[in-house]
């Protein structure tokens, strides 16, 4: 069986995948995802799916459920290392798709699909560890303790920005706590889950374990959050987005898994090492072209190196090469579509006429190799109002707001007060100031002298505030966010 359908004059027609098939949609009707950094070529033909696909997804994942949950787990770890080394073997090729589907450089898909990869075994070991705990009990000849339980089905949803790495690591432990999967991809990326489907089907998951449905977003969203069949829901997405899903879901107490928006902060303090915070907000800002959900929005830097720094970034960021991530040579690629160009253009508007002063770029790219692609240069204002919007709002794009303080205490001040609460780093040597900032900031991952980006898999993920609504991702509890906890209380009295 096939991922893809031949290809049609308009290019190469992918399906959904139902019940362990390839199936066109009951619609009949495709939509189109092109390279943003060429959108003249087209990277493929999606399904164009409705709520009865949905239904049919869901139906097929009932089906399957209970059998694939009563296969012991270490078996289905099994199957997820298997899947781990389908993808070292086609880490290349799936990379260049990504980079061709949504303009992030080789070296950044490389590394969101050797991602997928350590998650799929860093999961498939868990299958071999404890599924529970045995607790004492108050009373005599009593044996308590708690086991797992399948949440049941699972509607998994996922942005564009990480195509491979964010369904592998919602997938993966959701599988291996013995559930089956409803996944709907972004529309500017599905074949990375697609071809997710077809590696675990040749890893041996059995049909209908998981399903992948492609298509709009708002309605195939709305039927498949509001499903009475499904019991969890788990999406990274916008915040806007995140709020529309937990409304739903709180309708039916369903559970629901929120990793949302952020405006991520560095904090450079006056005794900073000013070389290595340039160099960490260069990549932090302008990798993955400012579109990470850590990416570093905010500079917030004490005013009496704020001169320094911002001579220093500008040239650092001067000198960054845009273009077509497949050329080795490029460091930033496009923005993920045209629409995204608008998008941070507005925001450079708005920079300006709230009073900030654009110090580097501002504008798209769009003549000579550029002419055909999504191309934003980086951009940096600086005094910035804490205030602006330019401060406060996700932006989503190579844009850095550098915001001077004047101490320690405004400076965390300023890093709390947007709504969000995903990621913030601190640069400074000062060891009293680093353990009071561990306290004070409020933000689910917390770097020192590194950049807001580059968490590790083997750590919880998550935000606080408006970044989440309180469940981490990874690490530890990874196959927890997708089980049921039950208590077992056994009493074994000695009278007859
Ligand atoms: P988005 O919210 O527009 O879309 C996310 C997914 O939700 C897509 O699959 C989309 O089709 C779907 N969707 C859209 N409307 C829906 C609805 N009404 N109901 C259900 N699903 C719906 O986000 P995006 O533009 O794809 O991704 C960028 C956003 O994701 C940013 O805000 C970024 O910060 C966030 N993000 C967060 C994390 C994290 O872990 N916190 C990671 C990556 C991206």
């Amino acid at each position: 069986m096939s991922i893809s359908s031949p290809s049609t004059e308009q290019g190469q027609v992918y399906q959904n995948f139902i019940g362990g098939e390839w199936r066109n949609s009951r619609s009949g009707e495709t939509f189109t995802s092109t390279n943003p950094a060429h959108t003249s070529e087209v990277i493929g033909l999606y399904q164009r799916s409705t709520a009865d696909d949905i239904e049919d997804a869901v139906e097929a994942a009932v089906k399957a459920q209970p059998g694939w949950a009563a296969i012991p787990a270490p078996e289905r770890g099994e199957i997820l290392l298997r899947t781990a080394l389908l993808l070292e073997q086609q880490k290349e090729e799936l990379a260049a798709q990504m980079t061709r589907e949504m303009g992030k450089i080789l070296k950044e898909t490389r590394g969101d699909v050797q991602v997928a990869i350590d998650v799929a075994k860093y999961v498939a070991g868990e299958g071999r560890r404890a599924e529970g705990e045995t607790i004492p009990s108050a009373l005599p000849n009593k044996f308590c303790m708690t086991i797992r339980h399948p949440v049941g089905i699972v509607g998994i949803i996922t942005p564009w920005n990480f195509p491979l790495a964010i369904p592998a690591w919602k997938t993966f432990p959701a599988l291996l706590a013995g559930n089956a999967i409803m996944l709907k991809p972004a529309s500017d990326t599905p074949l990375l889950s697609l071809k997710l489907a077809e590696l675990l089907q040749q890893a041996g998951l059995p049909a209908g374990v998981l399903n992948v449905v492609t298509g709009p977003g708002g309605s195939l969203g709305d039927v498949l959050v509001s499903h009475k069949k499904v019991n969890m829901i788990s999406l990274t997405g916008s915040t806007e987005v995140g709020r529309r899903v937990a409304e739903i879901c709180g309708r039916d107490l369903r559970r629901c898994a929120l990793e949302l928006g952020g405006k991520n902060a560095v904090i450079v303090l006056e005794d900073a090492d000013l070389e290595l915070a340039v160099e960490c907000v260069t990549w932090g800002a302008f990798g993955t072209t400012g579109q990470r959900c850590t990416a570093t929005s905010r500079v917030i830097v004490q005013k009496s190196v704020q001169r320094a720094f911002t001579d220093r970034l500008v040239a650092a960021a001067e000198k960054l090469r845009v273009g077509d991530g497949l050329n080795p040579q490029t460091d930033m690629g496009p923005l993920v579509n045209t629409g995204r160009v608008k998008a941070v253009q507005g925001y450079s508007e708005i920079g300006k006429l709230e009073g900030a002063k654009l110090v580097l770029g501002g504008s798209p790219l769009n003549e000579g190799d550029y002419r055909e692609g999504a191309f934003y240069k980086p951009t940096i204002f600086t005094d910035v109002g804490p205030t602006m919007r330019i401060a406060t709002e996700e932006i989503f794009g190579p844009f850095v707001s550098i915001v001077p303080v004047v101490s320690y205490e405004e400076a965390v001040k300023v890093a709390n007060s947007t709504e969000y609460g995903l990621s913030t780093a601190i640069f400074t040597e000062n060891t009293r100031l680093t353990f009071r900032a561990m306290r004070d900031i409020e933000s689910g991952l917390v770097y020192f002298n590194t950049s807001t980006t580059g968490s590790e898999i083997q750590l919880p993920f998550g935000g606080m505030k408006s970044s989440g609504n309180g469940h981490r991702e990874l690490g530890t509890s990874a196959v927890e966010e997708f089980s049921e906890i039950k208590s077992i209380f056994v009493s074994y009295p000695t009278r007859k």
